[in-house]
């Protein structure tokens, strides 16, 4: 399982390459996956991937990722109080309780958090970066371990959360909860 820590280096690194002047431009990462747009628009449309990956294989970089002080249901979290932009078409990854990528914002990159076929969404578990989301959702992935109700890591409980790759901030954030 891969782990997440430290994020601020790699927002550091995306801040001074990329500064403010990209926000809102999106890069495609045609090598690698291709966004398939649903019928009623953003919230049922899916990221596929176009190449096999075995565990741990990096599908996409998180190089035009950008900070904002407005959390969103674009934004992924990064630490206590900060969040980035993704600015590209990995704003497309949806959820799942049984995710097959990890985004992970130490080494700017998405990694397959198991092996991954051509053709397959890309899912990521959005508790792993989101404290407590601006858009709790019920989800319908149908894992055995399905949450229902996504809400974001302050939500569920320490036993259920630590079966999931966490990042770190959200680590320390559980840790801390009373
Ligand atoms: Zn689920």
């Amino acid at each position: 399982m891969l782990r997440i820590s430290s994020f601020n280096r790699a927002v550091r690194v995306s801040n001074r390459r990329y500064g403010h002047s990209t926000v809102g431009k999106r890069p495609v990462l045609t090598e690698t996956v291709q966004v398939i747009k649903g019928e009623s628009g953003d919230f049922t449309s899916k990221l596929v991937s176009k190449v096999d990956l075995f565990p741990g294989q990096v599908l996409a970089s998180l190089e035009a990722m950008t900070p904002t002080d407005v959390k969103r249901y674009s934004t992924v979290q990064t630490g206590p109080d900060s969040h980035v932009e993704l600015n590209s078409d990995l704003l497309y990854m949806n959820h799942s309780c049984d995710p097959n990528v990890v985004l992970d914002t130490d080494f700017g990159v998405v990694a397959a958090a198991r092996e991954i076929k051509k053709g397959d969404a890309i899912t990521f578990f959005y508790p792993s970066t989101e404290w407590d989301m601006d858009q709790p959702f019920q989800c319908w992935c149908g894992s055995p371990k399905c949450l229902k109700h996504v809400r974001g890591a302050k939500h569920i409980d320490s036993k259920t959360l630590n079966q999931f790759a966490l990042s770190r901030h959200i680590r320390e954030m559980k840790k801390e909860q009373v």
